[in-house]
């Protein structure tokens, strides 16, 4: 079995003109060897800082502290020359926007086989079978002419269907997924699901999903956590998530879902550097108690999972 991945008492901040904005607040997470963790939050709550906080690929003014623990390793105490041989070998990721990662002027097979080459891992020939035998097993007919093209030639699904693919090349033992279905058609979001799905089968890998897609969460999650502005309200197994949410916004997320009639949820979250008090879903908060408004809940350990709520 893969090493997993926890997180402990991360926090993140940016400095700006009205001092430090803390955008990650005291946040833990674990996510077992061989499992899927899905965090999923409405955009802007904070979870694509946590997946470029476990990568280290952070703005560098971001100030950032706690750990994040690969195999006894805390990432966040490495230089950056040491993370350099972890990340795009145990650490992958598979970014939101595939045009932001793909080199426009260079074919796709030399943009994937120069990771190889790069590590160390494997010369050019070796690289260029490798990259046929993943593509192979993740159901593309056509490696061999995929691997001529150029980034403009290829479709924004076929792009990220790749990103999968070069994610799986170094064999790594953590995945971060950061919205990998964002903006995608529905039968193209389809086909990234499958993909990611078979990706998990074939290397058994660890994977830290971040997104806002509720189906994508259920079909791919071992693990849920739930961030709402800056903090993670609710964990629990997705089993458990899925029929018995616990939080009450977690409850009210999953009644915004077509299936449960798109009940949409009043309000909108908070702006990060303008957080209310007490609980920071309180004004949206159907089950408020009269405290709510000034007392901060704590996490309470739950028979399967946690939740950050003055109901428990
Ligand atoms: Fe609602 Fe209070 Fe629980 Fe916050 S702490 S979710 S306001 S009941």
């Amino acid at each position: 079995m893969k090493s997993g991945l926890s997180i402990n008492n991360l926090q993140v901040s940016f400095p700006t003109i009205k001092g430090l904005l803390r955008v990650v607040d005291h946040i833990s997470l674990e996510c077992p060897g061989n499992q899927t963790l899905v965090i999923l939050g409405e955009s802007g709550c904070g979870k694509s800082i946590i997946a470029k906080s476990i990568i280290r690929i952070l703005d560098p003014q971001a100030r950032v502290s706690g750990e994040i623990m690969l195999n006894g390793l805390d990432l966040l105490k490495l230089k950056e020359i040491q993370m350099e041989k972890i990340r795009g070998t145990r650490i992958c990721i598979i970014p939101q926007n595939p045009d932001l990662s793909l080199n426009p002027v260079i074919n796709i097979q030399n943009q994937l086989v120069e990771p190889l080459i790069i590590h160390h891992l494997a010369n050019r020939n070796r690289a260029r079978n490798q990259i046929l035998q993943i593509l192979e097993k993740l159901g593309f007919d056509n490696g061999k002419s995929i691997l001529k093209l150029y980034p403009h030639q290829l479709s924004g699904g076929m792009k990220q269907r790749l990103l999968i693919a070069a994610a799986l090349l170094t064999k790594p033992e953590v995945i971060v997924a950061d919205e990998p279905t964002k903006g995608l058609d529905g039968s193209t979001r389809e086909i990234i699901i499958n993909e990611l799905i078979k990706a998990n089968q074939l290397e058994q890998v660890t994977s830290i999903l971040i997104t806002h897609d509720l189906n994508l969460a259920r079909r791919l999650a071992d693990q849920m956590a739930v961030m709402y502005a800056g903090e993670i309200i609710e964990t629990s197994p997705v089993d458990s998530f899925f029929e018995n949410p616990r939080h009450p916004y977690s409850r009210a997320l999953l009644n915004s879902s077509p299936e449960k009639g798109f009940h949409s949820i009043p309000g909108q979250s908070p702006s990060l550097d303008q957080l209310p008090g007490g609980c920071r879903f309180h004004p949206r908060c159907p089950q408020r108690l009269g405290f709510c408004n000034r007392e901060r809940p704590e996490i309470k350990i739950l028979d399967r999972g946690k939740v950050k709520c003055h109901l428990y």
